[in-house]
């Protein structure tokens, strides 16, 4: 039997992370099986659903990476199968009509099991179960029925989905059976919550993953990171690729406890990512970075940006990063870290030793790093000083940052001529 399981997102919202999330857990198990992936879009309210979400999610989901082997299906084109199997069970005697609704006659008195894949067997009492519209008096199906008749129809054998829904499983196994349809395997996933165990919602971070995606974050870090939510690859990797990840994905190996949501986590993989990927792959995040900072990339010498790139990557943790370090390269009207000014500026010896050092910077023909490096260290023994109080205040000076890349390689970068210059300027 070929294995099929299924994403069914509502077109009415954004895509949330933890649908994401469970996105993604059916797509590495379809691909760790050689199974299906199918996309269903479950659109059967009609005034919530929207055009918008639905471009947002199947963007999302794209970006992602996981895309579809068949889909998207869609459930308001399915209004005739739902009506036509509710007359089904209406004729054999298992649902009444009440106006227009067909409801499903719930036998009391049984116990519903289920086999989750996730959290073992879970039973409920069909007492605390009272019955079930499967269509509206407007000719709607409810999402139970629907859920079943679709899924049923496209011969999905794994339900893979929230935690959320486990109240609704016992229904749809009644509606399977109903049917006279085999019930296909469920596992249901635990829930992803803020990191105060409350829901996740917007005070713990972006909660769409189009924010993420906008926000500069690398698709490979947002599901490395989802995919750490709840399951564990062998032998406590933490980086690990999506293609390395359905190798072993088993849903078995899902947790069955919460998890909580830790954007710090995320970021340090993000920071992970950027610097080990390709450079080709980056450069266009940082150009983005450049333009919505209102610089225009056109105006730099690409072979020096790709320097202070190169400088920069392994430094920042997400690219909006970038600029909040480097934006002393590309303008004169960069941001100063005050305190740091203070600190490393203001005292007179600071400014005795800024002076020193301007006058063997004029000096030097050839302003490479080494040189420059050989320059300070034999200016510092020169003067008995530490190298570091003669590279903070020149740091500061030249920056307005008090940490950053090396500083001999970021003083090479910006070229003797502008170096100076912004020496002078601090000591006037
Ligand atoms: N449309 C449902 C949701 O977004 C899907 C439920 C299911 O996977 O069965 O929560």
């Amino acid at each position: 039997m070929s294995i099929r399981v299924r994403f069914a997102p509502s077109p009415t919202g954004f895509l949330h992370l933890g649908s994401a999330r469970t996105a993604l857990f059916n797509w590495l198990y379809a691909k760790h099986v050689g199974g299906t992936f199918v996309l269903r879009v479950e659109d059967t309210d009609l005034v919530r659903s929207k055009k918008e979400f639905l471009d947002d999610i199947l963007n999302d989901l794209k970006w992602m990476g996981l895309e579809w082997d068949e889909g998207p299906f869609f459930q308001s084109d399915n209004f005739g199968l739902y009506k036509e199997k509710a007359q089904n069970i209406l004729d054999k005697g298992l649902a009444y009509k009440e106006g227009e609704a067909i409801i499903f006659k719930v036998e009391k008195g049984r116990v519903i099991s289920i086999n989750d894949l996730v959290h073992g067997k879970i039973t409920v009492n069909t007492d605390q179960i009272k019955d079930q519209v499967l269509i509206k008096s407007d000719g709607s199906p409810a999402y139970n029925f629907a859920c079943v008749v679709d899924d049923a129809n496209l011969k999905i054998t794994h339900i893979i989905r929230g935690d959320d829904h486990i109240s609704n499983t016992p229904k749809q196994i009644m509606f399977y059976e109903a049917l006279g349809i085999e019930v296909p395997e469920f596992a249901h996933i635990p829930l992803m919550m803020g990191q105060d165990g409350a829901k996740l919602s917007k005070r713990h971070g972006g909660v769409a993953v189009s924010e993420y995606r906008r926000d500069g974050f690398l698709p490979e870090a947002l599901n490395n990171y989802l995919l750490l939510l709840g399951w564990q690859p062998q032998g406590d990797r933490e980086v690990i690729s999506m293609s390395e990840a359905a190798k072993e994905f088993e849903i078995s190996k899902i947790n069955n406890t919460q998890v909580k949501f830790d954007i710090d986590k995320l970021k340090w993989l993000n920071g992970e990512y950027i610097r080990s990927k390709d450079f080709k792959d980056i450069y266009p995040y940082f150009i983005k970075e450049l333009e919505k900072n209102n610089i225009d990339p056109q105006t730099i010498d690409e072979e020096k940006l790709k320097k202070i790139i190169e400088l920069y990557r392994v430094r920042i943790k997400v690219f909006s990063e970038f600029l909040d370090l480097a934006d002393f390269f590309f303008k004169d009207d960069y941001s100063v870290d005050e305190k740091g000014r203070r600190k490393h500026l203001d005292k007179e010896e600071n400014k005795e030793n800024l002076k020193l050092a301007l006058n063997e910077l004029e000096g030097i023909d050839d302003f490479s790093h080494e040189k420059i490096e050989e320059v300070y260290r034999a200016l510092a023994d020169k003067n008995n000083l530490k190298p570091a109080n003669i590279i903070h205040p020149t740091r500061m000076a030249i920056s307005g940052k008090t940490k950053g890349a090396g500083l001999f390689e970021v003083m090479e970068l910006l070229g003797k001529e502008t170096v100076i210059k912004r020496i002078e300027k601090t000591l006037n």
